[in-house]
């Protein structure tokens, strides 16, 4: 039986499709190339370029194929895009998940692993974040994805569906073999637009927000790296398939950098001055963001690997260096 992977050609949809070939599974990736890149789609999964809200499309794939769980990834994820265009957001994560999931029950799909975010939680608290804290999104983004758990709860007791919701914090870095990494058109992602600078696409990297209530008045966010968060997919699918109940796990390294901290540490990994403009805060941007992932440690058995932001960085620069067009050039 094969693994759905939707949103299998965007980065971290991507990336999991790797590691889920490297342990022998057997995947299909559906994606429908707006934000993804085909040339992402590891050669040994069959791709379907399909939209999960052409219902028909996705019914068609569940005939042909006979898929075991699936993976979601398919989905609009930018914070400050989703504050201009919310109609968007509703549509594409919202409409493609009620289509998707009417379609799962429809053909006896039972279970599945859904990307979610630390945009779920609004203006946290207290820090670190735990599951059980209050959700209260400060941005269109966090609040469509916390309908779609939502969604996926009233499912599970109407039709025995099983999901576990994964809600990363920042996703950064890129695959070993240096065949995939990140690539967002246009990028708004902070760690790649700062490597834009040494790479000679961009001047300087503009710091949203100096006022915060943080060290030093910028963002704190918690980044891991995209390995580590495929990982974790693998992890909680298994955790279904072996009969685990609903969750939702945190995904995050538990340390929180602020914004000018990412940006001297890609000064040390590249060489390159990188110089640092204050601009606006960004609409919808909470102060700080920082996970404790102890729940996904105990009950899934995940380990992360790349616990160090030099690391994270390196991984990220080795990539954009040699691919300063991603999947383009
Ligand atoms: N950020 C920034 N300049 C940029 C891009 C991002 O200062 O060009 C900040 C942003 O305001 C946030 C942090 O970097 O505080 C991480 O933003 P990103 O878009 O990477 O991820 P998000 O936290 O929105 O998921």
């Amino acid at each position: 039986m094969a693994i759905l992977v939707l949103g299998g050609a965007g980065y971290i949809g991507s990336h999991t499709v790797y590691e889920l070939i490297d342990a022998g599974r057997d995947v299909v990736v559906a994606d429908n190339l707006i934000t993804g890149f085909r040339k992402a789609v590891h050669p040994k999964a069959r791709f379907y370029e399909v939209d999960i809200r052409d219902k028909k499309a996705m019914d068609a794939l569940f005939e042909k194929e006979h898929i075991e769980g699936v993976i979601h990834f398919a989905a609009s994820s930018q914070v400050g895009e989703s504050m201009v265009d919310p109609l968007k957001y509703y549509d594409n994560n919202l409409w493609g998940t009620i289509s998707l999931l009417e379609s799962m029950v429809e053909h006896g799909v039972d279970k599945i692993v859904f990307s979610s975010t630390a945009a779920t939680y609004g203006e946290p608290e207290r820090m670190p974040i735990l599951e059980y804290d209050r959700t209260q999104p400060t941005n269109c983004y966090g609040e469509t994805k916390l309908a779609m758990e939502k969604m996926m709860s009233w499912t599970s007791r109407a039709h025995g569906l099983r999901y576990v919701a994964l809600r990363y914090f920042n996703a950064c870095g890129a695959h070993a073999s240096g065949e995939i990494g990140e690539a967002h058109d246009p990028e708004t992602h902070l760690i790649p637009v700062i490597l834009q600078v040494p790479n000679g696409q961009r001047e300087k990297i503009s710091v949203f927000g100096e006022d915060y209530p943080t060290k030093d008045g910028t963002c704190v966010r918690d980044y891991i790296h995209v390995t580590d968060l495929a990982q974790a997919h693998i992890l909680a699918l298994d955790y279904l398939i072996k009969g685990g109940e609903n969750n939702v796990f945190n995904l995050g390294n538990g340390v929180g950098f602020t914004v000018k901290e990412v940006i001297d540490v890609a000064r040390k990994v590249t060489g390159h001055a990188i110089p640092a403009e204050i601009c606006p805060r960004r609409a919808g941007d909470p102060a700080q963001l920082v996970a404790s992932s102890d729940k996904a440690k105990t009950v899934l058995g995940w380990k992360p690997q790349f616990n160090d932001l030099e690391t994270i960085v390196s991984s990220a620069w080795a990539w954009h260096k040699a691919h300063p067009h991603g999947f383009e050039g």
